[in-house]
């Protein structure tokens, strides 16, 4: 496949690659996403999922929060995939600068990445909100329904950014100049809909941006290499088992 000739091309050349994904990239590693037809988003909650993944339902309605969050968001035991393999690999080798993911499940890191900007937070990571204290998954997923602090009894939330919250500043400046200074650009399994952080794709300048997607999404026109395809399978063909 000539599109895949292409790509392969490229990352051999690229010596400060980004790579920019989504849920797509975790799908593989048994993490549904929200937009497929296996996604969360069709499945019936008594409230839209965007609803309840938001700032207000987190402090007005905690505790269903935190059942949703727990049930529907949290994967202890998935692993890293093909995809998250072979992008820690190109790092390793020098292709690649950095991944600027909006996912939340810190596979990229699990998988070998150093460089990983988290735009959305991380659930291994959770926070008391009174005393500042760390907590990690485990905590949370063992306390009965909502998580609270062993030293001051406040709430213990997770370092997630929720739908009506902003991004962290520096993860934003970090991602924004790895993606300037890029020299590929590689968007995979995002459907580019979640938005501030779609739009960091918008910073990049070369002439090397590929979309590698299983469904089309709104950049595809302006790519300058799509492929629709599963992102585990479209790495590894490109680079190599990892
Ligand atoms: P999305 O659900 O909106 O879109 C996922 C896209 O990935 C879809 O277009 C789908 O066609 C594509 N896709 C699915 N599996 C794929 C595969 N194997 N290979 C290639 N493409 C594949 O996801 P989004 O754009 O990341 O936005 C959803 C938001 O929800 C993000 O903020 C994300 O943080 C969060 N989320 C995170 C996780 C996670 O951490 N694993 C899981 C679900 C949702």
């Amino acid at each position: 496949m000539e599109a895949l000739e292409t790509l392969r091309t490229w990352i051999a050349q690229s010596r400060r690659a980004v790579f920019f994904g989504g849920a797509g990239v975790s799908t593989e590693s048994g993490i549904p996403d929200f937009r497929s037809d296996s996604g969360i988003y069709k499945k019936k909650y008594p409230y839209p999922a965007e609803t309840m993944l938001s700032h207000s339902f987190y402090v007005h309605r905690t505790a269903e929060f935190f059942d949703f969050y727990k049930t529907v968001m949290l994967y202890p035991d998935a692993q890293p995939n093909a995809a998250h393999r072979v992008l820690a690999k190109m790092e390793r080798d020098g292709h690649l600068a950095a991944c600027v993911t909006q996912n939340i499940d810190g596979l990229h890191q699990k998988a070998g990445s150093r460089t990983v900007y988290e735009l959305h937070g991380s659930v291994l990571r959770n926070t008391c909100e009174r005393c500042g204290e760390r907590y990690g998954l485990e905590y949370v997923m063992r306390a009965p329904g909502v998580p609270k602090c062993e030293k001051c009894g406040g709430t213990v939330k997770p370092d997630v950014v929720l739908y009506e919250e902003s991004l962290d500043t520096d993860t934003v400046n970090g991602a924004v100049r790895a993606i300037r200074a890029a020299d590929l650009l590689i968007v995979g399994g995002t459907s580019l809909a979640v938005y501030p952080a779609a739009g960091l794709i918008d910073y990049y300048r070369g002439g090397r941006l590929v979309l590698v997607n299983l469904q089309p999404t709104p950049a595809d026109s302006h790519a300058d290499l799509v492929i629709h395809g599963k992102i585990g399978e479209v790495l590894t063909a490109a680079y190599g088992e990892a």
